[in-house]
């Protein structure tokens, strides 16, 4: 079944480190964008069977509780839902009990709020609109209104010596979901002038370890995913399961029936010509098969050897024998009976895995 992706591009004030398709907007998401995005959906004409929906941003948290009832019906007219999963993302400044409630009523079910740290200097660091204080509060409304949210950390942001603290606070505060990122520089952010400061990489193994020393009563269920028993994120899992999804709203991608697709990421277009894509790509079988493999390879459970064998009509080995013994003979995969999964030094070096299976050539 589809996961569902709707790109929300606003934020009042713009961090610095972020990549992320958005635009600066003082209030809330305008209604041109919405009408725009309902268009998007109205028009779609692919599968329907859906099992999830996040919206991610940007900020979703901005968009008014009108708007999402409009965003939400659009989907129900369009979409069959299988006891979704329906995600929003929060900035934790929006917080309040009258709107968390008002998210509740429209059938929304897990919030991923962006804390990102709870040490004010790293907070500042980042140029996050909240502080610790605003972060708390956000935590403490959204955990007596929803069984099911993520509370979203990053490490290597100076001061790194405050990643434990962060960690432990975290841990008292205990939501069912962690996620956490290392701070990357990317080019083209304000961070870029800023990549001296970036951790080498023995240092963020370390962060990395800590993470997994203090979350060990969590799940670790993908390398930078951590989730209380029967609370990983399924519209998630629809990626790292390479599994079908469509997306709506700027810059959004889509995987449907083989085709890897991207909306404009410019929003004067996207509010012109809503969902024309800027970019897309048909998979060869050989391309779909490393991707299946590499994303699996997140998984700590790993691939499933059946789902290969019922997706692609052969065994693993047939494919990625060779591979698969240099994989094992580094230390970095395990293969059961049922599943080839990655080790603990797997996760530290998952992108060793995915150098090794793109290296070998499969037959078209
Ligand atoms: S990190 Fe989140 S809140 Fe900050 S600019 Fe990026 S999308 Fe907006």
């Amino acid at each position: 079944m589809l996961g569902i992706y709707i790109h929300i591009p606003y934020c009042r004030t713009l961090c610095p480190y972020c990549d992320f398709v958005k635009v600066r907007t003082k209030t809330t998401v305008p209604e041109a964008f919405t009408d725009a995005l309902c268009s998007e959906i109205d028009a779609y004409d692919g599968p329907v069977d859906a099992q999830s929906v996040f919206f991610g941003g940007g900020t979703p948290s901005l968009v008014p509780p009108a708007q999402l009832e409009r965003i939400l019906g659009a989907l129900h007219n369009q979409f069959t839902f299988h006891d979704p999963e329906i995600t929003l993302e929060a900035n934790p400044d929006d917080v309040t009990d009258e709107l968390v409630q008002a998210w509740k009523d429209l059938g929304i079910n897990r919030i991923s709020m962006g804390v990102q740290s709870f040490d004010e200097r790293v907070l500042r660091y980042l140029g996050r609109r909240h502080d610790v204080g605003g972060a708390e509060r956000a935590c403490e409304i959204i955990a007596r209104h929803f069984d099911s949210w993520n509370l979203d950390l990053i490490f290597g942001a100076k001061p790194i010596g405050a990643w434990e603290a962060t960690l432990q606070r975290a841990v008292e505060i205990n939501p069912p979901h962690i996620a956490a990122y290392g701070l990357t520089y990317e080019p083209g952010t304000p961070f870029e002038k800023r990549m001296d400061d970036a951790v080498d990489p023995d240092t963020s193994l370390e962060l990395y370890k800590e993470l997994e020393r203090i979350l060990a009563d969590y799940d670790h269920y993908e390398i930078s995913n951590f989730a209380k028993p029967g609370r990983a994120s399924r519209h998630n899992l629809v990626y790292w399961n390479n599994g079908e999804y469509a997306g709506f709203g700027t810059g959004a991608y889509s995987y449907l029936d083989g085709v890897r697709a991207r909306n404009h990421s410019s929003l004067e277009h996207y509010l012109e010509v809503p969902g024309e894509k800027e970019e897309a790509l048909t998979l060869t079988r050989a391309e779909e098969k490393v991707e299946t493999m590499i994303q699996y390879m997140r998984l700590h459970e790993g691939i499933p050897r059946a789902d290969y064998e019922t997706r692609f009509g052969c065994a693993i080995e047939a494919d990625y024998g060779v591979a698969l013994d240099a994989l094992v003979a580094r230390g970095l995969v395990e293969c059961t009976s049922t599943h080839i999964r990655p080790t603990s030094e797997g996760f530290y070096l998952n992108n060793e895995i995915g150098l090794e299976l793109l290296s070998a050539v499969l037959p078209e």
